[in-house]
């Protein structure tokens, strides 16, 4: 879809002024390419009527009734209309939550076509989630398998069909196969131009599904040409490498006050190995909440550096950074490395001369955030990149990485476990370590469930873990208060758990909005002790790690993601001392927010957990906050459409493999991939 015409901007359509394009703008939408290229994200099929008394036997209702009443419920701002409905089987309500306007729209008597979700409630059929228009008497309603889109605010759901509408009849037929044509026939593929059109407005399901397997099969592919582009231009470099004595390594191991696991001991040699090979690594190291990362990334930042060259650590937030960055330097400077800390608070005097250094060779490791590859950042001899919490990042961060020229040997570390699926999908590049035990005499955490006013006995359980000497987190989903909401907030609790519940305790607040030097002081008197109970957000959900805190509390913990929970409870249990994680409801909960708390309350294996996930949320939500928004895929479902995604990996692959010319980058397919990437890498 590089024609020329469709990369004009929305605003050639009628009805898509200044306003509606500004307004499209925020869904990414500037060009009639991107509008068509809008899928709808579900669909209303209003070819059979489905009456109100069948509501639980068809996903949605689709109905012709009368208007019985208007009612309010509600008063002042939350005064909401609800309307009393009856057709030829049963009376239900419409509840109008901002859509006081439909009183006009429905008067009392008239008739009108009911489209939505019906559910029983308080005694009574209700829906909320109703598209509803009236019809004139005698008059047949508008039938069809309608498009229902993703919406902002002052885009309706008409308007954006229309647009569409529009955009298909002028452009439609202008759309071009992109996909060889080889692999359409093979893959019994509709064209693109008919695959636009049926996917905005299909004329049976028969075609929808047929559409969305072409659309989606087209993008999976591009996904995998991606992925086998990545690994054909890690093959292409063969690297001058030294061999790795592992002196420094030894020096280190004997000073750890520990041994290495045997899992750790493996993925240490899976990744010294790559460091030997002859083309850069890109690998992912997969393992569970405190098995012990950390040590692994220092140990094969210390190959590196052994044979002169330089290594980079980068952590999600600047705590985390700095934690490493203390580690470090207790571990490493007696041996003599180089260490240097780089965020994007470190703008003082000291910034020239940290950037010289780095350039000219006089460091040897760097920790720091994102902030490690401004663009005034440049290396002597960058040889390595650990990216730790990788989930945290957006897969395609990696991406601005490589655009600082010769690729870099790659190790990247998550303490979330990816579904196989997903990994295919997105990492299908990597080659993967796990470690998968704990080291010796850790003892599971014990988790329980407690419900929002029963909390007081968690809060004396705390007390007397803390008068053992031990230490706590007390977690909130809001950092203070707010009047959206009655939520408990951090700021507050703060001070009530400081105040009222634990005076002879000292308690600390911390969260993402404090100074930079208040966080880093606050941390340092928990990582001391000074302070035995941390009030905080989830800025401690990741990497966090204070051996002696035995207790995690999550208040309002229905409102926490499952991999959230996971990653903070996982706070705890770092020492062979029993740990407890306390998991408090309120009574405004879910049913998704159920089987969140019944999960975690059930295992405390990650990968479990991760599949568990997938489960409830889907890939599309999962992948959605893993990557920071950066891409989502747009129609395929990697879980759902695995089988066509490994087909959709094998064409890629034999793209690449057959004809090396597509590797032109002039070449159409090739020139996509190119742009979207730079589209991504820009947007970081
Ligand atoms: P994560 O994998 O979550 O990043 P960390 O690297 O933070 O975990 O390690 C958690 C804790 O376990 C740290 O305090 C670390 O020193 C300790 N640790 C790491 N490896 C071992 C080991 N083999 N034996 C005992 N303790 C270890
Ligand atoms: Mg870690």
């Amino acid at each position: 879809m590089f024609l020329f015409e469709l990369n004009q901007p929305v605003s050639a359509l009628r009805g898509a002024g200044p306003a509606v394009a500004a307004k499209l703008a925020r869904l990414g939408i500037s060009t009639i390419n991107d509008l068509l290229s809008h899928y709808p994200r579900d669909y209303e099929d209003r070819t059979q009527f489905v009456p109100l008394s069948q509501f639980a036997k068809y996903p949605s209702v689709h109905t012709i009734a009368r208007v019985v009443r208007h009612d309010y419920i509600g008063y002042g701002r939350m005064k909401t209309l609800k309307i009393k409905i009856q057709d030829e089987t049963s009376e239900a309500e419409l509840i109008c939550f901002n859509r006081n306007f439909l009183e006009n729209l429905l008067p009392v008597g008239s008739r009108i076509l009911v489209h939505g979700k019906f559910q029983f409630r308080y005694g009574e059929l209700q829906s909320s989630t109703f598209e509803a228009e009236p019809v004139r008497d005698g008059q047949q309603p508008s039938q069809g398998i309608l498009p229902v889109y993703s919406l902002t605010e002052g885009i309706s759901q008409g308007l954006m069909r229309k647009l569409v509408r529009q955009a298909l009849s002028m452009y439609g037929l202008k759309i071009e196969n992109e996909l060889p044509a080889d692999l359409i026939q093979k893959e019994a593929l509709c064209d693109k131009a008919r695959a636009i059109k049926q996917i905005h407005s299909p004329e049976s399901m028969d075609e929808l599904n047929r559409a969305r397997s072409s659309l989606a099969f087209e993008e999976l592919f591009y996904f995998q040409l991606k992925i086998a582009m990545r690994i054909q231009s890690r093959r292409q470099q063969k690297l001058p490498r030294k061999k790795i004595q592992g002196l420094l390594r030894g020096r280190l191991l004997e000073r750890l006050p520990f041994q290495l696991t045997a899992d750790q001991k493996k993925v240490l040699e899976e990744i010294t190995a790559d460091q030997e090979a002859e083309h850069p690594m890109a690998r992912l190291l997969q393992g569970e909440v405190g098995s012990g990362k950390t040590i692994i990334a220092l140990l094969a930042a210390l190959n590196e550096v052994e044979r002169g060259g330089q290594a980079a650590v980068m952590a999600p937030t600047e705590l985390l950074a700095r934690q490493h960055a203390a580690t470090a330097a207790k571990l490493l400077e007696p041996l003599g490395i180089r260490l240097a800390f780089l965020t994007g608070n470190i703008n003082d005097q000291s910034r020239p001369n940290l950037l010289a250094a780095l350039k000219e060779g006089s460091i040897d490791i760097v920790i720091g955030t994102h902030a490690l590859f401004s663009d005034d950042v440049e290396y002597r001899n960058l040889q390595l990149v650990i990216i730790d919490e990788q989930h945290r990042f957006g897969v395609l961060q990696r991406i601005a990485l490589f655009k600082k020229g010769r690729i870099p040997d790659t190790l990247m570390m998550t303490a979330t476990p990816i579904p196989r699926s997903l990994a295919l999908t997105f990492f299908g590049d990597l080659a993967v370590s796990s470690i998968r035990t704990m080291p010796p005499g850790r003892k599971p955490v014990q988790t329980h469930l407690a419900k929002l006013g029963h909390e007081t006995k968690v809060y004396e359980f705390v007390r007397n873990q803390l008068k053992q000497g031990y230490q706590a987190y007390f977690i909130y989903p809001l950092i203070d208060e707010s009047d959206k909401s009655d939520l408990r907030n951090a700021t507050e609790m703060a001070k009530k758990l400081a105040e009222d519940i634990y005076p002879e305790f000292s308690v600390a607040l911390l969260h993402s909005r404090m100074k930079e030097d208040e966080k880093n002081r606050i941390m340092d008197d928990f990582v001391a002790g000074r302070c035995r109970v941390l009030t905080a957000t989830t800025v401690v959900e990741v990497g966090v790690d204070v051996p002696n805190a035995t207790v995690m509390v999550i208040e309002h913990a229905e409102r926490f993601g499952l991999s959230a929970l996971h990653q903070l409870r996982g706070r705890v249990g770092r020492s062979d001392q029993q740990s407890y994680c306390f998991l408090i409801y309120s009574d405004s909960i879910t049913d998704d927010a159920k089987k969140r708390l019944k999960a975690v309350y059930e295992s405390t294996d990650g990968f479990k957990l991760a599949e568990e996930d997938l489960k409830i949320r889907g890939p599309g939500e999962m992948l959605g906050t893993a990557q920071a928004g950066s891409l989502r895929l747009a129609i395929a479902d990697p879980v759902r459409d695995l089988e066509m995604l490994k087909k959709a990996r094998f064409e890629a692959f034999a793209v690449i493999k057959q004809d090396p010319a597509l590797l032109n980058p002039e070449h159409a397919i090739i020139r996509k991939v190119l742009n979207s990437q730079e589209k991504i890498a820009e947007s970081l």
